[in-house]
């Protein structure tokens, strides 16, 4: 009615999930609020991410998709919807997740971050050209055009050439034996030997006793003689003369590797080719006229190699013509210097970079997309960043949330976590002890949850007590190594001692472990344990990798039933024909491709997940079949192989279960892994192995993905392979697992060219105290 004002609609600020019943969530009802930073916490393996990514990035994912392309809805349906009841006041979803896709290799940070697009747009009306050139269209500035592409390596900078040596890797051979390795194998290269043999070259001298003009010709020669060759009775068997056409190995290598489509062959051909900056374009994969246009006297070339730190304070200050875009340039570059990545170029290729640079570098990005109203999603973000740069980031995450975004962060850094306007807390535990919500309210809040683990860590900063350092056994000696941002750099790595990396992103620490190899003096054995998938299929799965299943199908082969039916161990395989589903080759999931999306896995529609044909699942052993064997825990199997008298699962299984990976099952194919549990899992197989001698273990950033609780459990295994004489050596960026080391060596101070040296390197105790290094301040904070 006239004069009442009229309520403003006020929508309802939470996201609303109800009964989320993914992987191992317990019908989790949550609330959480639009808007603001929110962090997911709790152990690995807790339900976090099958929370924040499996539910409600998944749902809005699903509800987009169905929206704009109602076409691709059968398949979506086939993927599935995520399996929850409900999720209401969801806004669009976004996120900057990197799950191990496979970038393209001319994807670059120059590209992910749309920067060699401004840049090229800056060329071309902005550039200073010759007299007389005409202005170039900013495509020009592109390798990945046909206009911009250097004509002779097709803009990709290096020609492959092929040499002698390259050729002839061994010539003390005949040709007959073989010399010529980069001939094709069988026929064609008996083929090719007896028409030299028809043409008078001798094939039965070492092939460095042929004259030189005759090693020429034979390798490289373009010409391509037809000559009737009578082959050399083979085997008694009598082949008739043929007309047989010669070809140069120079002219077979370079055919296979431009024609073939075989990946095999042409990996093979690739072999006998080295790779050489181009001399035409000298590596900058441009044309001349290209490279004809500068910018404050430099190429487009010589500015995407600068580190992007530079590249701002170059562009500033140019030409005031170009202003408008110099500041736009400038102005995005700044989120990038500000997230530590200054010391990137945007030439610098993207499968060279850390899964946490790329997430950086897209978060830094997503600051001037204007978006508002969604919610972010990001999965760890302070991986491999130094303390000194977790302020900033935090910073960036403050930005997207003022210009009006939610957002969501699975997180296990204790100041991200403080930092959260909101908290929910997964747990208590992992797996099936785990997926409920403990907590989703205020951060300060969850000291008032006592079975929280997460709370256990984040109320209490009494410093770590004080402990005796172990003395070293004698000393490995690193360089000097003079490689990326490293010059002339000598390293001390103690020997039976836990020893910590550390500096800024970019301050050279994997280049420097890089560097550790099984030839040095003093290492024995060297054992890499990386984050790496364990297996890139669902073929591969825990029990395949620990070796466990070799054993336990052998124990379904040997029972009763197995005998009677004459089934061997091969018969339990899912690998192989015989005992599998056929429908999904022993997967238990098809793959499903998704115009869009990266192709996903749906169940089978005929086991149901199950791998096996039903007559293989009639076999039990203790009253289950394989498939349900593959279905247990780590933690059940302990239970249900105990009494069996069977060493080796056992082993298996308490290793796993040291390294806290009880709460994964048997069969949980590798794909689905997280980057954390792939490397407990490696550690866990090389624990159970008998260990001969001495061993350095070599970890890149351990806690990646762990929670405090977590990486309790990992040093615990670590300082234990130390008290068995072992040598550790970590690149860390926690600094309560460097005030627990033996020994520290401190890279910095900064990144890229401001690194590459030694700052420090003593006892934890000695570097918390040094002057000039980054890492100082944080460590001496954790110290008592
Ligand atoms: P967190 O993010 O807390 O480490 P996850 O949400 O990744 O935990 O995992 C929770 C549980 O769900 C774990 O037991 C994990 O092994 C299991 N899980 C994760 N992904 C899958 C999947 N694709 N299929 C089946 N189980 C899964
Ligand atoms: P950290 O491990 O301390 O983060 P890195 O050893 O990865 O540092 O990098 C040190 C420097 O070397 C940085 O400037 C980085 O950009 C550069 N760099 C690292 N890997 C490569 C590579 N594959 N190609 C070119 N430069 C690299
Ligand atoms: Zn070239
Ligand atoms: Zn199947």
């Amino acid at each position: 009615s006239p004069g009442t004002p009229r309520t403003p609609h006020v929508p309802d600020s939470y996201v609303r999930v109800r009964d989320a019943r993914e992987h191992n969530l317990q019908g989790v009802d949550v609330d959480i609020p639009r808007d603001v930073l929110t962090v997911f916490t709790g152990v690995s393996g807790s339900g976090k991410s099958s929370l924040a990514f499996g539910t409600i990035y998944a749902e809005a994912q699903r509800r987009y998709f169905e929206s704009v392309a109602p076409y691709a809805r059968r398949l979506i349906h086939q993927v599935g919807a995520p399996k929850v009841g409900e999720i209401t006041g969801l806004p669009p979803a976004v996120s900057l997740q990197q799950r191990r896709s496979t970038p393209t290799s001319r994807s670059s940070v120059g590209t992910v971050t749309n920067l060699s697009n401004s840049l090229r747009m800056l060329f071309s009306r902005a550039g200073d050209y010759p007299p007389g050139a005409e202005h170039l269209d900013s495509d020009a500035f592109s390798p990945n055009t046909a206009a911009g592409a250097c004509p002779e390596c097709h803009g990709l900078g290096r020609v492959h050439r092929t040499t002698e040596a390259s050729l002839v890797p061994d010539p003390s051979l005949s040709i007959r034996e073989g010399a010529i390795a980069a001939w094709p194998g069988a026929w064609q290269g008996k083929n090719l030997r007896d028409i030299l043999d028809t043409l008078g070259y001798d094939v039965d001298v070492p092939w460095r006793e042929l004259p030189a003009e005759q090693r020429k010709w034979i390798l490289f020669t373009d010409e391509q003689p037809v000559v009737t060759v009578h082959p050399i009775r083979d085997a008694d068997r009598i082949q008739r003369p043929y007309q047989g056409t010669y070809m140069s190995a120079h002219r077979y290598v370079m055919k296979t590797f431009s024609d073939t489509k075989s990946p095999t062959l042409r990996t093979k051909a690739e072999r006998f080719l080295t790779s050489t900056p181009c001399p035409v374009c000298g590596g900058s994969k441009l044309r001349a006229e290209s490279l004809a246009v500068t910018i404050a006297g430099r190429t487009i070339a010589d500015l995407a190699a600068l580190p992007l730190s530079e590249l701002a304070g170059t562009l500033n200050g140019t030409s005031e013509a170009a202003r408008v875009l110099t500041e736009d340039l400038t102005s995005r570059i700044a989120p990038i210097l500000e997230l530590g990545l200054g010391y990137l170029s945007l030439d610098r290729a993207t499968p060279t970079l850390s899964a946490g640079e790329l997430q950086r570098l897209r978060l830094a990005t997503q600051l001037r997309s204007g978006l508002f109203g969604v919610v972010y999603v990001l999965d760890e973000p302070s991986a491999g960043l130094h303390p000194a740069d977790t302020k900033a980031l935090l910073t960036v995450l403050d930005r997207l949330k003022a210009a009006g975004n939610s957002v969501f962060v699975v997180e296990h850094h204790l100041d991200v976590m403080r930092a959260a306007d909101w908290l929910v807390d997964v747990g208590p535990l992992a797996g099936e002890h785990g997926g409920r919500v403990l907590h989703s309210g205020p951060v300060a809040e969850l000291a008032a949850v006592p079975e929280s683990a997460t709370a256990r860590f984040l109320f209490d900063d009494s410093p770590a007590p004080a402990r005796e350092v172990r003395s070293p056994r004698g000393e490995l000696k690193v360089g000097p190594v003079t490689r990326h941002n490293l010059r002339d750099v000598t390293a001390e790595f103690p020997l039976g001692v836990f020893t910590a990396v550390t500096g800024v992103s970019g301050s050279g620490k994997s280049t420097l472990i890089g560097e550790i190899t099984e030839e040095l003096p003093g290492v024995g054995r060297l054992v890499s344990v990386d984050q790496k998938p364990i297996g890139r299929t669902p073929r591969s799965n825990l029990a395949t990798y620990t070796g466990l299943f070799d054993v336990v199908r052998k124990m379904f082969a040997a029972t009763d039933e197995a005998r009677q039916r004459g089934y061997g161990a091969g018969r339990f395989s899912f690998n192989v024909a015989g005992g599998r589903c056929e429908t999904c080759q022993g997967e238990g999931f098809v793959s499903v491709e998704l115009l869009f999306l990266p192709s996903t896995y749906a169940p089978c529609p005929d086991c149901g997940g199950a791998r096996y044909n039903p007559e293989t699942l009639q076999v039990t052993y203790r009253g289950r079949n394989i498939a349900q064997v593959l279905d247990l825990t780590v933690e059940s199997a302990a239970e249900f192989f105990a009494d069996t008298d069977t060493p080796a699962v056992t082993r298996s299984l308490t290793t796993l279960l040291d390294v806290g990976l009880g709460y994964l099952h048997l069969g949980q194919p590798a794909t689905e892994l997280s980057g954390g549990e792939a490397q407990r899992i490696k550690l866990a197989t090389e624990l159970q192995r008998a260990r001969r001698g001495h061993t350095l273990y070599l970890l890149d950033e351990p806690t990646t993905g762990l929670h405090p609780a977590d990486v309790e459990v990992l040093l615990r295994q670590l300082h234990g392979l130390v008290d068995a004489g072992h040598t550790v050596v970590v690149v860390e960026h926690d600094m309560a697992v460097v005030a627990g080391a033996d020994w520290v060596i401190d890279l910095g101070p900064g990144g890229g060219d401001e690194g590459g040296r030694i700052v420090a390197a003593g006892p934890p105790g000695e570097v918390a105290r040094a002057a000039g290094s980054t890492t100082a301040p944080f460590l001496a904070r954790v110290m008592a």
